[in-house]
């Protein structure tokens, strides 16, 4: 018998974890204190998620520093090292700035944040207040205004290689290994050839593993997405209806409108094609709400299910995954005209293209972690002058809603990064994609 592909195993366990989850929800909704079955369930399938969620992040370190420094290495003596980077910033920044303009459309014309001044009063109070405590003691450290989006930059490089590690700081590591590649390329001969290949064997063995733990995907994934909608619910979801639809609304026109054009005119590529390939790591990002977690099935479907080299995986997607975020853009545009609307703020044309750069800027130096873009708001906030009580009202009531759109926004994000991938590679002349039947 044909063994069933990955993706719908995944998919399957997704639509497992939804109904369950779901369920689990309603049931016990009007009950405060729950009952042991639900403590219980939560507490397994949490533990499921966790493995596999500690499992990713266990490869990630390696497996990034790994892939850069090889593929660096690889092209870094010759021109193909300053063209391939021009390309890859280009692309970047073109998807980046179609997402956020796509993101502020959508918010201009439906206006979530014109609601009822009922509804208003009771969103600016209750819930959202006790929320927005939460958020501003998670996110106490954010600064505002300009000084917080060069402390993101800051970061990019670390005064202390292994601090970055543990503190899972991917862009310091980025910068490191790029660094590192670029400057084997340029050791005479014999040294050359020895870092070459330790690098490629701690390379292959870090595949090995990460093949062995994307095997477990199905189960993680039930792990990941059980527990959060046994919490979360559809209902909150539905408090923030518009808004969430709006958020969703522009991802969607994003994900299945502009990229496919891209992919059609600048890669000849057939986008179906290569979201059925991709489709393992679109789900895992759905299900971990973290593009770097997500990173070793991204590069592993890339390579294997898309066709594209090694070479211009391991370049462009771990720095896709930390600097490339359309849905985080995007998300971040649409929350921050909606709080002005929500608070009576009058956004001008002008201020609207000031989030549009901060939009660009912070989705850049945002980690790919869950909820990591809810920092970058408050910066963007901050920096059109929004005052610090309305602040964080405003982060809490988005807050309510932010896992389900987190988990959608960062499937995005990987979108994102594997069309520059692919794009990038038929742009260096790459062809043998798409090998049918990727298993
Ligand atoms: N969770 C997102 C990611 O990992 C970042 C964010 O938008 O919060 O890509």
């Amino acid at each position: 018998m044909k063994k069933l592909a990955l993706h719908w195993k995944i998919l399957i366990a997704l639509l497992l974890a939804f109904s369950i989850g779901l369920w689990a929800n309603f049931t016990t909704e009007s009950t405060i204190e729950k009952p042991a079955w639900f403590e219980n369930l939560h507490y397994f399938t949490n533990f499921v998620g966790s493995l596999f969620l500690n499992a990713l992040k266990m490869v990630v370190i390696p497996l990034v520093m790994t892939s850069i420094i090889c593929g660096v290495a690889k092209i870094g003596e010759d021109k193909d090292f300053g063209r391939l980077g021009l390309k890859t910033l280009f692309f970047y920044s073109l998807t980046g700035l179609l997402a956020v303009v796509v993101g502020l459309l959508c918010v201009n014309l439906i206006e979530p944040g014109q609601v009822d001044p009922g509804i208003r009063e009771k969103m600016l109070s209750g819930q959202s207040a006790l929320e927005a405590q939460k958020v501003e003691r998670a996110f106490e450290h954010a600064d505002g205004g300009m000084k917080g989006i060069l402390e993101i930059f800051q970061r990019m490089i670390p005064q202390n290689l292994f601090k970055a590690a543990v503190e899972g700081q991917l862009l310091g590591l980025i910068f490191f290994s790029l660094l590192f590649g670029f400057f084997i390329a340029r050791l005479p001969g014999k040294y050359k050839q020895s870092q070459t290949i330790f690098w490629e064997g701690l390379n292959s063995t870090i595949l090995g593993i990460t093949n062995f733990v994307i095997s477990f995907a199905p189960y993680g994934v039930f792990g990941l997405v059980t527990p959060t909608l046994m919490m979360v619910g559809i209902e909150t979801i539905s408090v923030m209806g518009t808004f969430a639809l709006t958020v969703l609304l522009g991802l969607a026109i994003h994900s299945f409108l502009v990229l496919p054009i891209l992919l059609r005119i600048l890669g000849k590529i057939n986008f179906f094609q290569h979201f059925q390939a991709l489709s393992p790591a679109l789900l895992t990002a759905f299900s971990t709400a973290s593009s770097s977690a997500t990173l070793p099935v991204t590069l592993d479907c890339i390579t294997k299910r898309a066709g594209v080299s090694k070479k211009i995986a391991s370049f462009t997607l771990p720095l896709g995954a930390t600097m490339n975020m359309d849905g985080t853009a995007l998300f971040e545009c649409v929350v921050v005209v909606f709080l002005a609307q929500l608070f009576g703020v009058e956004m001008t044309w002008v201020t609207q293209s000031t989030v549009v750069i901060m939009a660009l800027l912070t989705s850049i130096g945002v980690a790919g972690i869950p909820s990591a873009s809810l920092v970058a708001i408050i910066v963007i906030l901050h920096a059109v002058g929004f005052p610090d009580a309305t602040i964080s009202i405003g982060v809490g009531i988005v807050f309510v809603v932010d896992r389900l759109l987190d988990m959608t926004r960062t499937a995005v994000n990987v979108l994102g990064d594997s069309c520059a991938a692919a794009i990038i590679g038929k742009s260096e002349g790459e062809t043998g994609y798409y090998p049918s039947n990727p298993g």
